[in-house]
């Protein structure tokens, strides 16, 4: 295919050369003409992009694009049952991002037929990649799923309640970068981090919330943390299930569960440290 590379600005330049040995870093050009709007455009480029560039982060085969106008789904894997929605932005991800209607979304996480989101940025005057990270369906719990306020009587789809995802609110380990400023994981590091977070599904989904949580909270410490760091967010957890009146238990509980899956291991008693960045 031949690519209409655009007049890049030095910035670019550099970071061209970082990637171009790894990974192209162009969005395709040559057929944005066929296409009107901004956001028409932005599917097809990026979905484009996946198709030819992107990996299965389960077992590094090819992805493939589902028939146009497949809800949910975008992509699937050639060799294993992994699913992928991609969402695409000319402006980087906030903490919230946009999902579809809030129960659907919560049935299919709890049935496990969720995808992981293809989180894509790409700077729209240089149709260049800038980042991309892969959300991976095993952290998306009830916990980071929020509904919005239902449409108004007035409106179109009156009573349709849609949801965002709280990205802030998903344990490091479930998002996993493949390029991040410029700098490209290989294909082994994303295998590895996959696998890593992959080991919530060993975890019944209404269980998945709490140990989610908790690793969100582990995140702010230190890579080696004591169980009295851990304990500081007692309150935020209790605020979180107040139904559960003996957290300090259940953190320690959920301290063991992480070291069972792998996540962290235990040094000393009362010392912790976690395995994965
Ligand atoms: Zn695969």
């Amino acid at each position: 295919m031949v690519v209409n590379r655009p007049k890049v600005n030095n910035q670019y330049n550099l970071l061209a050369k970082v990637y171009s040995k790894q990974l192209e870093i162009y969005l395709p050009r040559t057929f944005i003409s066929k296409f009107k709007s901004k956001s028409q455009i932005s599917r097809v480029v990026t979905e484009k992009w996946a198709k030819e560039n992107l990996f299965c982060p389960n077992c590094g085969n090819k992805i493939v694009p589902y028939p146009a106008n497949t809800k949910v789904y975008d992509f699937y894997c050639s060799k294993c049952p992994e699913r992928f929605q991609l969402k695409s932005s000319g402006k980087a991800f906030s903490k919230s991002i946009l999902g579809a209607e809030y129960k659907t979304t919560l049935r299919s996480l709890r049935v496990g037929r969720h995808p992981s989101l293809i989180l894509l940025h790409y700077d729209r005057d240089n149709m260049l990649i800038k980042n991309i990270s892969i959300l991976h369906r095993a952290c998306i719990t009830a916990s980071c799923l929020r509904p919005r306020k239902p449409l108004s009587p007035s409106a179109r789809r009156h009573g349709w309640q849609g949801c965002l995802y709280l990205v802030d609110q998903i344990p490091k380990l479930g998002l996993i970068s493949i390029v991040n400023d410029g700098r490209v994981a290989s294909k082994n590091q994303v295998i590895q981090r996959w696998q890593a977070a992959r080991k919530f599904l060993e975890v019944p989904f209404a269980k998945r919330g709490w140990l989610a949580d908790l690793l969100t909270c582990i995140d702010q410490l230190y890579t080696t943390f004591t169980l009295y760091d851990v304990y500081q967010f007692e309150d935020k957890l209790a605020e979180l299930y107040p139904s559960n009146r003996n957290v300090k238990p259940k953190i320690r509980q959920q301290l063991q569960q992480l070291r069972d899956l792998g996540i962290i291991e235990f040094l000393q008693p009362g010392i912790y440290r976690r395995l994965h960045e």
